[in-house]
């Protein structure tokens, strides 16, 4: 199809969070012109979607593309990543930027641009991660947040020497970004804790995958969210946890809300569909090594009720893949492997085909969890989304019914192995519009690196 001015999407099933009915949408340029009914409009592009859904566009909040790790990098770069993520409906990601102890967030930006501008096919913004709090980042922040559009703020409470901050740190951080707008971000594990149990249980040798996940048991989870939920409500500053897993934690999220306090909480598709079982496959397991870990059944009952309870707001993938090769680094001693697994392409279609399918959760539940709050809570809304007169026209249209089989020999994402090998999916997404553009048709991508724009974000909403 040739580049188009103007694009209808006819007769489609249109799922927004709040609203599902039939009609067309006329696109003109990047955004939604109208919607209605038997739209009388000649365009340039026309797409029969009878039969077929039509969401808004995908939103994964959190990913690592090109993330330097252990002198050598995640294997999907802005290009081969956000491709992959248009594949399986997935039009934009936020990944991280990590600080350097010692250096300035404004050098870590620019490296991150250095590696991003140009590259990206999807859109994509980014996280700023501050490992370094101080009276010299401390000025930063107000920057980041009005001129450069970045409004929330990573934080680790793990991973000490590397990336974590302290509590003395964090609550200073947050009074900071609390005054400006922005939201705060966090990895919620008790960092020493871990490093102790890690250290032990090479002490004794026991060094395969499974140890891995023996490192960090649940409480380690839930003690850090119960302090993070607590610094946020003492100093007001809104709280997002990234990749919650298990019970304990979401319990912790779950008494703030019995003191009227909003914590934003994010799962990852993988545990809601995979667990600690997994990790009893010799090395194999290092394919789900990834920090928290996947967790018990009783965690993955508790995410799908926490979704449908609203406690919930968010699915996305900490999508960080490494070549097996690169995981072998830790052959030896599962501290050494690289941590993350691949799952940008899959969320969408994994989430509906276990999700949706599965009576788990509604179709409006689907798209709000994997569209909708990543741009409320972010500060996209109602630019991205949704599907409305006036957003930008980031729109799937999917196959409710057809079959296909998930598979490395198929997927575009670049490593070499699946963490759903043979997974077969009900559910597939046919086309995939970017800003207007037709991205993915027929199991093509259509756009070229470059394409991809970063998307300047408004001051977090405290309300979805
Ligand atoms: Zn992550």
């Amino acid at each position: 199809m040739k580049p188009s001015m103007s694009l209808l999407i006819k007769n489609g099933r249109i799922i927004t969070a709040d609203a599902d009915y039939v009609a067309d949408i006329f696109i003109e340029g990047e955004t939604v012109y109208t919607i209605g009914k038997n739209l009388p409009m000649n365009a340039d592009t026309e797409i029969d979607a009878t039969g077929k859904f039509v969401f808004p566009g995908g939103i994964d909040p959190h990913v690592h593309l090109d993330m330097p790790f252990m002198g050598t990098f995640s294997s999907d770069n802005y290009e081969t990543g956000t491709r992959a993520a248009l594949f399986g409906g997935t039009t934009m990601v936020i990944d991280f930027i990590l600080q350097k102890q010692g250096n300035s967030l404004r050098a870590a930006l620019e490296e991150w641009q250095g590696r991003s501008n140009g590259n990206c096919v999807g859109d994509y913004s980014f996280h700023m991660a501050v490992t370094d709090f101080n009276d010299n980042t401390k000025k930063e922040i107000k920057d980041f947040i009005e001129k450069e559009g970045i409004t929330s703020f990573k934080t680790f409470m793990a991973y000490k020497g590397a990336l974590m901050i302290d509590d003395r740190q964090m609550i200073g951080l947050m009074e900071e970004v609390k005054q400006h707008g922005g939201l705060i971000n966090v990895h919620a594990t008790n960092g020493d804790m871990i490093d102790y149990l890690i250290a032990k249980h090479r002490a004794e040798g026991k060094l395969s995958p499974l140890y891995h996940y023996l490192s960090q048991p649940e409480v380690t989870e839930a003690e850090a969210a119960e302090r993070f939920v607590d610094m946020s409500n003492y100093t007001g500053c809104p709280g997002y946890i990234v990749h919650l897993t298990c019970e304990g934690a979401l319990n912790a999220v779950r008494n703030a809300t019995k003191r009227n306090q909003k914590t934003f909480v994010e799962t990852c598709i993988q545990y809601l569909i995979l667990d600690a079982s997994l990790y009893e496959k010799d090395f194999d397991g290092a394919k789900w090594v990834m920090s928290p870990p996947l967790r018990e059944k009783k965690d993955q009952a508790t995410l799908w009720a926490g979704i449908n309870q609203g406690l919930v707001q968010v699915v996305a993938t900490d999508h960080c893949p490494f070549m097996w090769e690169q995981k072998k680094m830790g052959e030896k001693d599962f501290s050494k492997i690289p941590n993350g697994h691949p799952a940008i392409e899959n969320r969408m279609e994994l989430l509906f085909s276990e999700g949706v399918v599965k009576n788990r959760i509604t179709l409006n539940k689907y798209v709000e969890v994997a569209c909708t709050n990543p741009a409320k809570i972010f500060g996209m809304f109602p630019r991205k989304g949704t599907i409305a007169i006036g957003s930008d026209a980031d729109i799937i249209i999917f196959d409710p019914h057809e079959k296909h089989t998930l598979s490395a020999k198929t997927h575009h994402m670049n490593v070499d192995y699946s963490g759903y090998e043979g997974w077969e999916m009900t559910g597939k997404v046919k086309t995939v519009l970017l800003r207007g553009q037709v991205a993915i048709d027929n199991g093509k991508c259509l756009l070229q690196k470059g394409y991809g724009k970063f998307i300047k974000r408004n001051k977090v909403s405290q309300v979805i």
